[in-house]
């Protein structure tokens, strides 16, 4: 199995939504800042990273692609 991170360049995201809508049990909206949160994210420079579960792993690919910043990433090793 593969092991997946699931990484935000939070510093660029507008707060569309698309991903809270697209895969709720990791995304979150801060309306205080106007962004997503990576639920269970640490914040890492200008990105926030946390580990990927294999059932969340296409809803993410999907969040990834319809992210109109294209700054949400998922990036696996064998
Ligand atoms: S889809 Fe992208 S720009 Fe929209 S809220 Fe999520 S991270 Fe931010």
């Amino acid at each position: 199995m593969k092991k997946c991170k699931l990484i935000q360049f939070r510093k660029d995201c507008i707060g569309c939504h698309a991903c809270v809508l697209i895969a709720p049990q990791n995304w979150q909206m801060n309306n205080e800042e106007g962004k997503s949160d990576l639920i269970g994210g640490v914040t890492k420079g200008d990105t926030v990273v946390t580990d990927l579960l294999e059932i969340d792993y296409y809803d993410n690919l999907k969040a990834a692609e319809a992210c109109p910043m294209n700054i949400i990433k998922v990036v696996c090793s064998d």
